[in-house]
């Protein structure tokens, strides 16, 4: 297989056939971000041969093991979306051309990638399987978004996600929790809540800002720019969080960059779930968990 550099994917994605179409990101600019740093280039669009040579290959190692069940494929890269609408499509028919019991297509995608795309590109990419993306929105918070340099604002979430909604492509989001630095976690969990509940996303997944030396997060802070959230501040921001999500939304916090995993379907266990972010805001220490985002190598 035609894998470049460490390959990221979602939680939810272990299942699925991950196939290169892309390596790295096209925006490669957040202050926050050391993913894809081991690439020698920024973004790589895979030739349609290497993808098809893939997919021969992938199609063989399940005869192996006598598995042909693929019904979904996740597209690997940072923001695979951003392909233009014809180059989805001729991967949507390759992919059934293998694989055609493969009900779905995931990928992760910018915010911008959407915007690139006509609404009628957008039913054609639903009726050929674009489901359920990926969507690292980060926060609702402008003041941040701006600052971190995401290319886009938390209008730009709304309105791109309501043509997904009205196209028939899910989404999911990653919320990144600290992104709004010292003193204004609740304001952006607040500001993130208020666009999360215009929106349809399946599941809301938060990963906790960890600061690594060659990001220009780094050296924001150095330059005095920027301060640090607390780590017992980042769960209190969890919790405004979860406390001001009012839609039916699947809820974690379990990768690595959680000390402390939490899961929960709102609003049934909203309850449930602000309650362990009680006990863990009263029972653990803010060394204790500085000490685990110390020792993280990587995420
Ligand atoms: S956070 Fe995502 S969009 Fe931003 S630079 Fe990293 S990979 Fe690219």
């Amino acid at each position: 297989m035609h894998y470049t550099g460490t390959i990221w994917r979602p939680p939810y994605e272990a299942s699925s056939l991950l196939l290169e179409v892309t390596a790295g990101c096209t925006h490669h600019s957040c202050k926050f971000c050391t993913l894809y740093a081991d690439l020698p280039f920024k973004f790589k669009m895979s030739p349609l041969t290497d993808i098809e040579a893939d997919l021969k290959e992938a199609k063989a190692q399940m005869k192996l093991w006598k598995n042909s069940r693929i019904s979904r494929t996740f597209l690997t890269g940072a923001n695979p979306f951003v392909l233009k609408f014809s180059r989805l499509m001729e991967i949507a028919d390759l992919i059934k051309k293998y694989f055609p019991r493969n009900k779905t297509i995931g990928c992760f995608s910018r915010i911008t990638d959407v915007s690139l795309k006509t609404d009628e590109e957008l039913s054609a990419l639903a009726a050929a399987g674009f489901d359920l993306l990926t969507i690292g929105i980060e926060t609702g918070d402008d003041e941040a978004l701006e600052f971190m340099h995401k290319g886009y604002l938390s209008k730009d979430i709304v309105t791109q996600c309501s043509r997904l909604d009205k196209a028939g492509i899910g989404y999911n989001f990653f919320y990144l929790t600290g992104i709004s630095g010292m003193g204004k976690g609740e304001q952006g969990a607040k500001a993130t809540a208020r666009i999360c509940n215009q929106l349809h996303p399946q599941i809301i997944g938060a990963s906790m800002l960890t600061i690594y030396p060659n990001s220009e997060l780094y050296k924001e802070i150095q330059k005095g720019n920027w301060q640090e959230e607390t780590e017992i501040k980042k769960y209190e921001e969890l919790k405004a969080l979860v406390k001001y999500l009012e839609i039916p939304v699947w809820f974690g916090a379990l990768g690595a960059s959680n000390p402390i995993s939490i899961q929960g379907t709102l609003p049934n266990d909203k309850k449930k779930v602000l309650s362990v972010l009680d006990k863990i805001i009263e029972s653990v220490s803010e060394d204790e968990l500085r000490d685990y985002r110390k020792n993280l190598r990587h995420l």
